[in-house]
């Protein structure tokens, strides 16, 4: 695959008051070296954001958002545009499967945030998967197919060098279940697959596309090292500093030990 950095993204949810983000990301940043080939971003919540983009190194940890309104201003009371996430985050979780199954949100908000977030210079990772029902009916690939479409379509090839996947069957997230790899490794050639069709292989080579769903410190290298699986997306393990690090070394370990053949 043409890309040989890793992506490693820690989704905090709604965990973590002013002062534990503060501690936690001070700890995270004593042990985390930065490695040049591994990207490594953290997703706060919505309330922390503007104190931790005060304190965090941008060459250690780039920041996201895990949630925005896709219009930029205007009378949409309770909610934050990413025009006013511009500058503080770098990243954004769009379609994550608790916004779509828990605040109902559907493919119209979904690609209307993943525009969004690119016209405000955010890159956006945009978070497809099935659920157990739907795996076991067999649905898998049509409805990857379908968020991905649903997702992409207000998006152009030049915009698209700024989205990310994430592939995160729901039925795998925060449930302490894992995906077979041999089941990640075919969804993730379905996804670029579909990529080629829509933008081209270049397009369908380059994108960056992650693997989540009850990732561990034990099972992180596993999924690092599939093909074409450029990183991984985690909750849980990413409230854990000696987690979250350990998997951070273990990203650039898997790109060490490629390189040396
Ligand atoms: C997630 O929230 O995107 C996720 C993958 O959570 P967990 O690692 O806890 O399954």
């Amino acid at each position: 695959m043409a890309n040989e950095k890793k992506l490693i993204v820690g989704n905090w949810k709604m965990n973590l008051d002013m002062h534990e983000a503060s501690l936690y990301l001070h700890q995270l940043s004593k042990l985390v070296k930065v490695h040049r080939d591994v990207e490594v971003v953290l997703a706060p919540s919505m309330f922390t954001l503007q104190s931790l983009s005060l304190q965090v190194n941008l060459r250690q940890f780039k920041l996201a958002a895990q949630n925005f309104y896709w219009r930029d201003h205007g009378s949409y009371t309770g909610e934050v545009s990413a025009a006013q996430l511009r500058g503080i985050v770098q990243f954004a979780l769009v379609g994550h499967s608790e916004r779509r199954h828990i605040f109902n949100e559907n493919d119209k908000d979904i690609r209307n945030k993943v525009a969004a977030a690119v016209r405000s210079h955010i890159r956006p990772i945009l978070c497809i998967g099935e659920t157990a029902w739907e795996r076991s009916s067999g649905e898998t690939h049509y409805v990857l197919h379908d968020q991905l479409i649903g997702g992409l379509s207000n998006i152009t090839s030049d915009e698209l060098e700024q989205v990310i996947i994430a592939y995160e069957p729901v039925w795998a997230i925060g449930a302490g279940q894992m995906a077979l790899p041999g089941d990640v490794v075919e969804a993730v050639k379905a996804i670029r697959r579909q990529i080629e069709h829509l933008y081209g292989k270049a397009a369908s080579e380059s994108i960056q596309i992650l693997y989540g769903g009850s990732v561990t410190a034990d099972s992180a290298a596993e999924y690092l090292n599939l093909p074409g699986v450029n990183g991984l997306l985690m909750g849980g393990a990413s409230l854990n500093a000696h987690e979250f690090s350990d998997i951070i070394k273990k990203a650039h370990n898997s790109l060490t030990a490629a390189k040396k053949g």
